[in-house]
């Protein structure tokens, strides 16, 4: 999605109003029972990186139940596990962190972010959902292609 000069990560930022983060806390591990969500530019990587057989299409109902779209958002995103947790989540960390892999969601959520100050507009989800909805994507065409091999 073209956001005039600005990278997708960098909108997300200023959209939603967080910074990177990197916590271990409890709260923060739970978060990891839910893969988080990555922008089509953040699965494409994984992607090249040989991480496709760890990713699958999966439909985004949130934004219906807030209000933000009237349909599920179709993406690709990480597989959660029969453990429970998400398939790059090991021993209390993310196995994509130190290789730079982590999804835009997961880079910037942390354990503060809470029901109380939630603008459905601005959450980090939703702004990372839309990015599937640009049909113009040259990068879901890629991922498709890539995954379809
Ligand atoms: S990709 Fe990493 S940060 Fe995101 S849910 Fe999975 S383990 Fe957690």
């Amino acid at each position: 999605m073209s956001h005039f000069g600005e990278s997708t990560f960098s909108y997300i930022m200023r959209k939603s109003g967080r910074k990177p983060i990197s916590c271990q806390c409890e709260k923060c591990q739970s978060q990891c029972k839910t893969p988080c969500l990555g922008t089509p530019e953040d699965i494409l990587k994984l992607v090249k990186a040989g991480y496709g057989d760890r990713l699958t299409p999966t439909e985004w109902w949130p934004g219906v139940i807030m209000g933000v779209c009237k349909e599920p958002v179709y993406m690709i995103q990480a597989i959660r596990e029969n453990n429970g947790y998400c398939t790059f989540f090991h021993d209390g960390k993310c196995e994509l962190h130190s290789l730079g892999l982590k999804p835009t969601e997961g880079k910037l959520s942390h354990h503060t972010t809470r029901v109380d100050n939630f603008v459905p507009k601005k959450s980090l989800s939703w702004l990372v959902a839309k990015e599937w909805l640009d049909e113009k994507s040259t990068e879901i065409s890629e991922i498709c292609e890539m995954l379809q091999k």
